[in-house]
């Protein structure tokens, strides 16, 4: 077994993923003069296009997200976001196939933006190539070593996926940094050495991706079979289907549902009479034959959340970060979004610590938890509104009230912050804060609802008690 090490230099940073988090991770780092080595599990998507073979092919990316980008570097960011597609509300789709109805998601026209996965983790991967950082791809992690208490150097061991008969490899850092997904070995060995709790929670839901082409009609006004810029959603209540889309005409389309919906489903004939009835206008768009293929090929996703605290090693040389710190259901859009604040958070409290790495992962630790507890909890209850909500009057109206009072209470006598602009577009709002936020308003709103009706209901007896008198006078 060789030991290579990186600490003689400047004090030299390991990560591993090279995923969207991890990139960012890599990119942040350098940015701030450590001398970077980034691995990767997969081979290098250049060289091998199979390697890209990521989950979801399209992302939506919001204001925490951008600000992270933004704060690494403003340059990249503004080559990123040249190419994504903003989404300004939600486009709901009703069961007949003939009606949709717009739902803004801002206050002021404010967008979420569609953004293509593999596109996001090349350009950043490009950046990574034209930096110092050291990128090594078909890199597993299998070990992480020397994280106790007392411990000065830990090390990362690896084998080389792309040997027939790799030797385990070790690298010695300063620093370690765990952003390898969900299903994180960083994790795993870091629980060696932290009394970490951490829970596991698979949600009953699957997702299966599907796909809408681009418009091939030559005399259609757009590329885009369905408009462009809103993120579609075909509520069912307890199963769901959105899109969202990508620059080139097509969407990226995802069904949604308890395990037990898609199991009930036992051929390709019930799937396209399941999907007719439920979906008719994107049973349209999609087609017959790419749906039954998507049935008949496509594997089934399955959704978890991840708790985990502490989120360093006690001898504050490791941290965890993106989704191998918090995987949550992706219904609030905010799992990638989260993972490059997470990034930002970090860097800032590196600054505020004037570079010291120890004291400032074991800030991060205690800053970040109320945050990332907030989302997961918003991330699970959003499916329940996409899927069901958005068809309510109820809530329709509610919404109305709460983004009238959002758009005209703004500070002068007091402030009222609608939620999904809060967690969507007020990067400056920490996750928890605007939960606290949001339980404060829905009190309010539930007070002046239950005022509401109470009023109705003594205005109704009131005049009831007058008819009855009056009625009673006339018989007399
Ligand atoms: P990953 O993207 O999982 O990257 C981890 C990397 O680590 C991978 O490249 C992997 O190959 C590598 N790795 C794993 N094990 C090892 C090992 N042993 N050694 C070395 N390398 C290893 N988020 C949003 O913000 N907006 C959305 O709209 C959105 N939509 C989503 C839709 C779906 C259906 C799903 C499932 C998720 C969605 N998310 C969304 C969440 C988002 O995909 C994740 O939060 C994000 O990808 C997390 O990035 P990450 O870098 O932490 O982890």
């Amino acid at each position: 077994e060789t030991v290579e090490s990186s600490t003689n230099r400047h004090q030299g940073v390991g990560i591993v993923g090279a995923g969207l988090v991890g990139c960012l991770a890599a990119l942040a780092f350098a940015a701030k003069g450590y001398s970077v080595t980034l691995f990767e599990l997969r081979s290098d998507p250049k060289t091998d296009p199979s390697s890209n073979n990521l989950r979801s092919i399209n992302l939506a990316v919001s204001s925490r997200g951008i600000r992270a980008l933004k704060y690494v570097d403003e340059e990249m960011a503004d080559r990123i976001l040249e190419h994504i597609t903003p989404m300004k509300g939600r486009m709901i789709h009703d069961v007949t196939g003939t009606k949709q109805e717009s739902q803004l998601y801002g206050l002021f026209g404010e967008c979420i933006n569609s953004v293509d996965r593999s596109f996001l983790n090349d350009c950043l991967l490009d950046e990574i190539r034209h930096s110092d950082i050291k990128l090594l791809f078909n890199h597993k992690l299998i070990k992480l070593a020397h994280l106790e208490e007392d411990s000065e150097i830990p090390s990362m061991t690896f084998i080389d996926t792309s040997l027939p008969h790799s030797e385990p490899k070790t690298f010695e850092f300063d620093y370690l940094v765990g952003a390898d997904g969900a299903f994180s070995q960083f994790r795993y060995q870091m629980q060696k050495f932290v009394r970490m709790n951490f829970s596991q929670n698979y949600v009953d839901m699957q997702y299966l991706e599907l796909y809408i082409p681009p418009n091939d009609d030559p005399k259609a006004e757009s590329k885009f079979a369905i408009d462009a810029n809103h993120l579609h959603i075909w509520p069912r209540h307890n199963f769901m289907l959105i899109a969202l889309a990508n620059k080139d005409g097509s969407f990226t389309s995802t069904f949604f549902s308890p395990w037990s919906v898609i199991e009930a489903i036992k051929s390709t004939e019930e799937w396209l009479a399941f999907f007719k009835a439920n979906f008719p206008d994107a049973y349209k768009l999609m087609g017959e034959e790419r749906l039954s293929s998507v049935f008949e090929n496509h594997p089934r996703g399955a959704l978890m959340q991840v708790d985990v605290y502490p989120y360093h090693t006690p001898n504050g040389r490791a941290i965890l970060i993106g989704d191998a710190a918090h995987s949550m259901v992706p219904f609030y859009g905010q799992g990638m979004n989260c993972g490059f604040e997470d990034v930002r958070v970090l860097m800032e409290s590196i600054d505020k610590n004037n570079g010291d790495i120890t004291k400032s992962f074991k800030t991060y630790t205690d800053a970040r938890k109320k945050d990332l507890n907030a989302i997961c909890k918003l991330a699970m209850d959003n499916f329940n509104e996409m899927s069901s909500k958005v068809t309510s009057p109820w809530f329709l109206l509610r919404k109305k009230i709460d983004y009238t009072l959002g758009r005209y209470a703004n500070g002068v006598f007091f402030t009222w912050l609608p939620l999904y602009p809060m967690i969507s577009f007020r990067d400056d709002i920490p996750y928890s804060k605007a939960l606290e936020i949001e339980e404060r308003q829905h009190r309010i709103l539930n007070g002046v609802q239950a005022g509401g009706i109470a009023a109705i209901a003594i205005f109704g007896l009131v005049k009831l008690v007058q008819a009855w008198d009056k009625f009673g006078r006339s018989h007399l």
